[in-house]
């Protein structure tokens, strides 16, 4: 079992579990460092940092940024910020603000196809009166019979081109990246195998993260196969980032690894914590 698990959701966001029940799942699984990277909040932190001083465990303290490059959206994970800082609370409670006007937006999408009160729907499975995402849509969707699972319902429903999905802005690289490094923290790119961009679009992204100050790259996760384990590793040393590695892990029934449920990360990168 990996001792270092730097990507998860709890209820804060679109997770299944409260940050205390990450935290002591994450403790019970072997985790000696555990990351609650809630999308676009850390006010889940509180609660995990008591968790873990009781479970003994190391809690970094993070999130998951989302972020428009290029026409796409990518997810930057912070490590290691101070939750307390005011520019970083600032610039995710800025990302927040428009995610509300996306799910009325994409309710109005699904109505168009046949999908009525999806707003009302998704709210139900919201935990957080602070955020709704295409989650507790999905989730919604998946107790109405619209598919047989949240992943199903995101390739019919909820992605580009698909009746649900709705453009929208989010923060830019270069404003995440500083909001986290204005915090303390690192930025690192969230599953870079999992953005739609050719291999020349994918240079061209990494050399952006890279560029803006961007840390690390997650080579290990969820989103990858063992080839782009190893593809995503060669990223990290010729650009000259630091790896990570994380189960992205939103809670029981949802996630093909539990927390902790990672290999070793392959020889010859510097992990993201080498100077923890
Ligand atoms: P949002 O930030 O509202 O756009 O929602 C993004 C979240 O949706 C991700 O963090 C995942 O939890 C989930 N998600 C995105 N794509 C998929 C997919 N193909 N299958 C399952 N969940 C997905
Ligand atoms: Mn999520
Ligand atoms: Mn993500
Ligand atoms: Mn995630």
């Amino acid at each position: 079992m990996a001792r270092y698990d730097l990507h998860s959701h709890s209820t804060v966001s679109d997770g299944l579990l409260s940050p205390s029940a990450m935290v002591a799942r994450a403790a019970a699984r072997g985790v000696a460092y555990y990351a609650l990277t809630d999308h676009d909040e850390v006010a889940g932190l509180g609660e995990a940092s008591v968790a873990a001083a009781d479970a003994h465990i190391a809690l970094v303290p993070g999130s998951e940024l989302s972020v428009s490059w290029d026409g796409i959206t990518l997810h930057v994970i912070a490590l290691q910020i101070d939750a307390a800082n005011a520019a970083l609370a600032a610039g995710l409670a800025s990302i927040r603000a428009g995610r509300t006007q996306r799910a009325r937006k994409m309710a109005d999408a699904l109505a168009e196809a046949g999908i009525p009160d999806a707003y009302e729907g998704a709210l139900r499975y919201v935990t957080s009166e602070r955020l709704i995402s295409r989650t507790h849509f999905a989730r919604f969707l998946v107790e109405s019979k619209r598919a047989g699972s949240v992943k199903d319902v995101f390739k019919r429903y909820l992605v580009r081109g698909k009746p649900g999905y709705v453009e929208h802005r989010w923060a830019t690289l270069p404003q995440a990246i500083d909001w986290i490094h204005g915090a303390g923290g690192q930025a690192v790119l969230a599953h870079p195998g999992r953005y739609k961009v050719d291999a020349a679009g994918l240079r061209r992204l990494i050399g952006d993260f890279r560029d803006a100050g961007g840390d690390g790259i997650e080579v290990l996760s969820p989103s990858h196969t063992r080839e782009q384990f190893t593809q995503f590793a060669r990223y990290a040393r010729t650009f000259g980032l630091l790896a990570s590695c994380g189960s992205d892990y939103h809670g029981p029934g949802e996630s093909s690894f539990d927390l902790g449920d990672l290999p070793d990360l392959p020889a010859g990168v510097t992990p993201v914590w080498s100077k923890w």
